[in-house]
């Protein structure tokens, strides 16, 4: 295998910059961590397996700062496997919105049913059985494995791999098998076999507070003295940047239908693809077809003439633009048919389902101050 290390600009760099010995990396980050690490962490007081791997998911992707929030209110309503085995989806994605990426909620919720059915409500021990759940992959699956029992097992996330591949000089491209075997393997050697727990914490709290991707602090790191990207100059060089794919630009009509009482009409979206299984308005590729439902489904509600200003969301790998346009509906009961997957949402009192964020601030936009002003002396 070729693993690509990172050329120092000069000579004096070269010698200056040979890679660090893997054994000094956890003593290193060990002691760093009762200081420089995180301690009140919600999910760091009690390390059952069920919350590290609930906060684990959550954490993919998302700032600390976010997940904590949400973390919370998912623990509160569901303190352990069973219980989220047990809800409706709809109940966890309702918890899950705004956070985004709604796949890990799916996985979550089917991994759940799997443990309650196939492992007596416990999270396995093997990595292997692990990685067979919905949505846990070997770092996911390692996570929970040291930091649950102590286990010595690897992890490698994204804030990992940005911390080797600049402490060890990996400079192959992000995403390759062979920079993905070099960055494994050299994670291998680094992870401990005793005090496995905070080594991975630390690491994980390095990555994510000190060497970040775009304003490292070295002067802080406990690394800083054998670090290869540090000095050979090389740390905004490290990882190298991914190429980035043009992003196609996608546009839907979204419908927004309302009835008598202030209610909007929701679709289920289909199980696959984005926001799949939140409710958002009907969607359309044009005003025609959506003029069509009106007259068809809708009892013959009127679109309005204007449509209201686009809204845009970017997605990973393409841009959305919706561009939202309401309809009347003069009887109070439109045909609407379970098989479609339609449901008229109050506002007032808004069903326990997954809105995704975008969505749910466009339906904000359409509750009267009055409502408004109410619910929000009803929040805490
Ligand atoms: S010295 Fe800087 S670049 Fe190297 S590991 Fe530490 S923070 Fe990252």
């Amino acid at each position: 295998m070729t693993v690509t290390v990172a050329a120092p600009r000069s000579a004096t760099a070269a010698a200056a910059a040979a890679a660090p010995s893997h054994t000094l990396i956890a003593p290193a980050l060990i002691d760093w961590h009762a200081h420089g690490g995180r301690h009140e962490l919600p999910w760091q007081h009690d390390r059952a397996p069920y919350r590290v791997w609930v906060s684990e998911i959550m954490l993919q992707q998302t700032q600390v700062g976010t997940v904590v929030g949400y973390y919370q209110r998912f623990m509160q309503r569901f303190p352990n496997v069973t219980a989220l085995a047990a809800a409706p989806l709809d109940e966890v994605l309702h918890l899950w919105s705004g956070l985004g990426y709604y796949a890990r909620a799916r996985h979550l919720h089917r991994a759940a049913q799997q443990i309650v059915r196939d492992h007596g409500g416990e999270l396995p021990l093997e990595l292997a059985q692990l990685t067979r759940l919905p949505g846990i992959g070997r770092s996911t699956a390692a996570a929970i494995l040291a930091l649950a029992h102590g286990r010595r097992a690897t992890i490698l996330d994204g804030n990992v791999k940005r911390v080797l591949s600049r402490a060890f000089g990996i400079a192959g491209r992000p995403g390759t098998h062979a920079t993905e075997q070099a960055l494994w393997q050299c994670a291998e050697r680094c992870t401990p076999s005793t005090d496995v727990a905070t080594y991975t914490q630390a690491i994980m709290d390095l990555g994510a507070t000190v060497c970040t991707r775009t304003r490292p602090q070295c002067a802080l790191c406990p690394l800083r003295t054998t670090c290869v990207a540090y000095r050979s100059d090389r740390v905004h060089e490290l990882p190298p940047a991914r190429p980035r794919p043009a992003r196609p630009l996608r546009r839907v009509v979204l419908l927004l239908a309302s009835r008598a009482d202030g209610a909007v009409l929701l679709q289920r979206r289909p199980s696959g693809g984005v926001w799949a299984s939140l409710w958002t308005p009907p969607q359309f590729d044009s005003l025609e077809e959506a003029a069509l439902f009106c007259t068809t489904r809708l009892r013959g509600a009127q679109l309005e003439r204007e449509a209201m200003p686009p809204v845009a969301h970017r997605f990973t790998h393409f841009d959305l633009e919706m561009t939202p346009v309401r309809a009347h509906c003069t009887q109070l009961v439109a045909r609407i048919a379970e098989v479609d997957a339609l449901l008229w949402y109050s506002l007032r009192t808004p069903a326990r389902i997954g809105v995704p964020a975008p969505i749910a601030m466009l339906l904000a936009r359409l509750v009267p101050a009055r409502v408004a002003r109410h619910r929000h002396q009803l929040e805490p």
